[in-house]
This record gives structure tokens, C-alpha cells and sequence, in this order.
């Protein structure tokens, strides 16, 4: 087969091996195939993060709250952390907010200093609440 090393009309380039070939090439020297689908696009991926948008319950997603917690937490462990979250969301569901993990980790600031070993720690409790949606909800 025919190929270059550099462009011009009429050829194309070898994704794999950079040489040029034909336009109509299928298949490169170098064995490289241009008839292969390209990757997964990005449409299936916005497809699956509406479903799961759509699967909350609520209308509006709380990210950043105002003010201070209405809840109080006193011991940063992991039960006490999640049943404080539990309280915090069941607290928004009432206005119809969906409680995102954002809210607590911000709440966590008026107690713990954001660069502390307890606040990361805090916030890993969070996670894994919030890794189980259906716990975050009940
Ligand atoms: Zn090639």
C-alpha cells in the first residue's frame, strides 16, 4: 500500500503510526483499523446521570445550606455522624430538598478545622452514607 509522511489531499493519518494513507484506507500498514466504532461518546454517560437525577424523590438538591446547622453534633464518630446526617436530610426532605453530601461536609467546618485529621475522617463517614442512597433516604 501507499502511504506518506506528510499531509495533503486525499490522505489521512494513521492514528496508531502518524504515517498518512488514503482516504479510503481501512486498514493501515501498520495494521491500525479506521473502521473501528469510536469509544463510548459521551451522550451515555449524560444519559445514566439523568436517570439517577431523576430517581431522587426530591425537586431541589440542597448543595451549600445557609447559616448554621440546625442540628447539633457533639462526637465525631462514625454512628453519631450518621445519624446526624440522617437528621440533616430527613430535616430538608421536609422542605423538599434533596440533602446533598456537600451539606453536612459544610456543617462539619463550625466544628472541625477543614485541614484536621477528624474533619476528613468526618467526611469519609459521609461518603460512605451517602455511597447508599437508599440509607440516606429512609
Ligand atoms: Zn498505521
Amino acid at each position: 500500500m501507499k502511504t506518506w509522511n506528510e499531509p495533503s489531499r486525499g490522505r489521512k493519518q494513521c492514528a496508531s503510526c502518524k504515517i498518512y494513507v488514503g482516504v479510503r484506507t481501512k486498514v493501515c500498514a501498520c495494521g491500525y483499523n479506521f473502521t473501528k466504532p469510536k469509544v463510548a461518546s459521551l451522550s451515555t454517560d449524560k444519559a445514566e446521570s439523568d436517570e439517577l437525577t431523576s430517581s431522587h424523590k426530591f425537586n431541589i438538591s440542597l448543595v451549600i445550606p445557609r447559616g448554621k446547622s440546625p442540628i447539633d453534633l457533639e462526637v465525631f464518630e462514625r454512628p453519631e455522624i450518621y445519624s446526624w446526617t440522617r437528621s440533616l436530610s430527613f430535616h430538608y426532605s421536609r422542605q423538599n430538598l434533596f440533602m446533598e453530601s456537600t451539606v453536612p461536609k459544610y456543617f462539619l467546618r463550625q466544628y472541625l478545622d477543614i485541614f484536621s485529621v477528624e474533619y476528613s475522617r468526618s467526611c469519609g463517614y459521609i461518603d460512605e452514607l451517602y455511597a447508599d442512597k437508599e440509607i440516606i433516604n429512609e
